[in-house]
């Protein structure tokens, strides 16, 4: 046997992670069937992550798909496994380069839609709707929706079945006997795939850390339906946009108590309206446009709001600085955060909880009482579904390493015979057996900036950063053909401390003076000397070395 036949991975069904192993977002998984360099490919979800404080004027990242987009002919489909942004989010920024069908439930393509329609691409965009439950072929793929239960409608886990083995990719999912919403959890159908036999469980792994199993909506709803009987005033509830179980709990509250139901922020507006298109929140009768707030009476309004994680722009964060142009709160009102802080926005909602206390407003948060639950599974939730599927091998997805590495762990001691983790970039072979890392490709990240993509690593808001730390300084300087000064050396700085000017400007003449005319003919070096000299000169004097830029000219 020669060694190129060793390696032949050509009956392989591979997993090629893009996103969501090695962080929670940009979920992107795409699963592969053939020869390594002929392979036809599914892609499952393709989401965003939002942008960390430390990447400036970034609100979005996308997974880099560059390495799919190249072999585009072979990819068979985008699947979506429901309608969260980190699993959908990036469709409309990345379809173009991948231009495949895209495979989605209702709920989860009229969210689509609005995202299409936004980029102008809901005519191109070929989506297939397809019921929880429903089974289709793409290529090599057979594929079935499998219902499971989590934070938003029709939330599905994937069944893969190639001839090379069954997979299930599991999608964001907790164990919820007692949902709002939606038809549930199809336990039966589970536990017929574990019975027919499982080859590899790819599974959320986001609240691994947690023990025991998470609370019921059910026993959200019963939570907000008792504080707002109780509540004397206005009440607002703030909740992540895209959660229509917890619109629907906050509303029936809100009709059980005779209340007025008034909405604020538009992506709330929108998932309402997707989910009515679904049949979802038609018992809930009529809402208000937040004009009508001021009308009513404090003790008939019930207001749902967006902007739980803090979010500036947002209707919470307006009214709490009292600057929404229809809607303010008074003393003895109540707002609940009907929602758990995501890390990274703790001081944004916590400006938000002091705005409201010096407006003298109470508030309820998780912290407090039960207003809100995740839709990920908790340690005891794994162990059920470990138990329905009896999986051979277990990868952990959707989360950062330590998550990852955590599931690993808890599903070994739970029995299950192999794990495995992947990286975002990895090329894991799932089966046959055994599964292993088998190769590795290019996975990076990119920023959406403005309207524009741009690379993550080595793009604008790398010198942006730089920028926030130590300011800049542009220098102007033109010399005429002798290599001569031409007028006086110019210096404007933007983010230094006041009253260093002039002794940057006495740095630049200095570099000029000790730089021999034969060298001044070369704009570099002359840029070179006066740059250095600046950053040396404000080092000693401020401790800092700003960015300096110098435009040379010749006149
Ligand atoms: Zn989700
Ligand atoms: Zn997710």
């Amino acid at each position: 046997m020669n060694a190129k036949k060793k390696f032949d991975h050509s009956n392989d069904l591979v997993l090629l992670p893009l996103g969501g192993t090695g962080e929670i977002g940009m979920n992107c998984y795409c699963y592969g069937v053939g020869p390594a360099d002929d392979r036809q490919w599914l892609m499952v979800d393709l989401g965003v992550k939002f942008g960390e404080a430390t990447d400036p004027g970034i609100d979005v990242v996308l997974p880099d798909v560059s390495f799919i987009a190249g072999d585009r002919r072979n990819l068979v489909g985008l699947v979506l496994t429901h309608a969260h942004e980190d699993h959908l989010g990036a469709v409309a920024w990345l379809w173009p380069q991948l231009r495949c069908p895209v495979y989605c439930t209702p709920f989860a393509a009229q969210i689509l839609n609005l995202k299409l329609k936004e980029a102008g691409l809901d005519e191109e965009v070929e989506v297939h709707v397809l019921a929880q439950g429903s089974r289709f072929s793409l290529g090599p793929f057979d594929l079935e929706f499998v219902a499971v239960t989590h934070s938003i409608p029709e939330p599905t886990a994937l069944l893969i079945e190639t001839r090379q083995g069954k997979v299930l990719h599991s999608g964001d999912w907790k164990i919820d006997r007692t949902p709002v919403l939606g038809v549930g959890m199809d336990e039966k159908r589970l536990r017929d795939i574990g019975e027919a036999g499982l080859d590899v469980l790819v599974c959320d792994s986001t609240n691994v850390l947690r023990e025991g199993h998470s609370p019921s909506e059910a026993d959200v709803a019963a939570t907000i339906m008792d504080i707002v009987r109780q509540a004397p005033a206005r009440v607002a509830i703030t909740t992540f946009a895209s959660h229509v179980d917890r619109i629907s709990s906050a509303v029936k509250a809100a009709r059980a108590t005779g209340r007025e139901v008034v909405i604020a922020g538009r992506a709330m507006r929108n998932t309402i309206e997707a989910a009515r298109v679904c049949g979802y929140l038609r018992e809930a009768g009529e809402f208000l446009d937040e004009e009508e707030f001021g009308y009513l009476p404090p003790d008939k309004i019930l207001l749902l709001c967006t902007g739980s994680q803090g979010e500036p722009r947002a209707a919470i964060a307006r009214i709490a600085e009292d600057q929404h142009p229809h809607i303010s709160l008074e003393p003895g009102d109540l707002v609940i955060f009907s929602s758990k802080t995501i890390p990274g926005n703790e001081k944004e909602v916590s400006r938000i909880h002091n705005n409201l206390a010096r407006l003298d407003i109470d508030i309820v948060t998780s912290d407090e009482a039960l207003v809100h639950t995740s839709g990920h599974p908790r340690q005891e939730e794994l162990r059920t579904l470990y138990d329905w599927l009896r999986p051979r091998v277990l990868v952990p997805m959707h989360g950062e390493p330590r998550h990852l590495r955590a599931q690993a762990k808890f599903a070994a001691s739970c029995g299950i015979a192999e794990t495995l983790i992947p990286r975002d970039g990895h090329i894991a072979k799932l089966c046959p057996g055994p599964a292993r890392i088998v190769d590795e490709t290019h996975a990076g990240r990119l920023h959406v900036d403005g309207r524009l993509i741009v690379p993550a690593e080595d793009g604008p808001a790398k010198q942006r950063r730089k920028l926030s730390f130590v300011g800049i300084v542009l220098v102007s300087i033109a010399l005429d053909d002798k290599q001569q000064l031409a007028g006086e050396i110019k210096l404007i700085t933007d983010g230094l401390p006041a009253g260093l000017d002039d002794e940057l400007l006495d740095a630049a003449d200095q570099a000029l003076s000790s730089t021999p005319k034969p060298r001044r003919k070369d704009d570099e070096q002359v840029a070179e000397a006066i740059r250095t000299a600046i950053r040396r000169a404000a080092d000693t004097i401020w401790g800092k070395k700003p960015v300096v830029k110098v435009a040379v000219l010749r006149v």
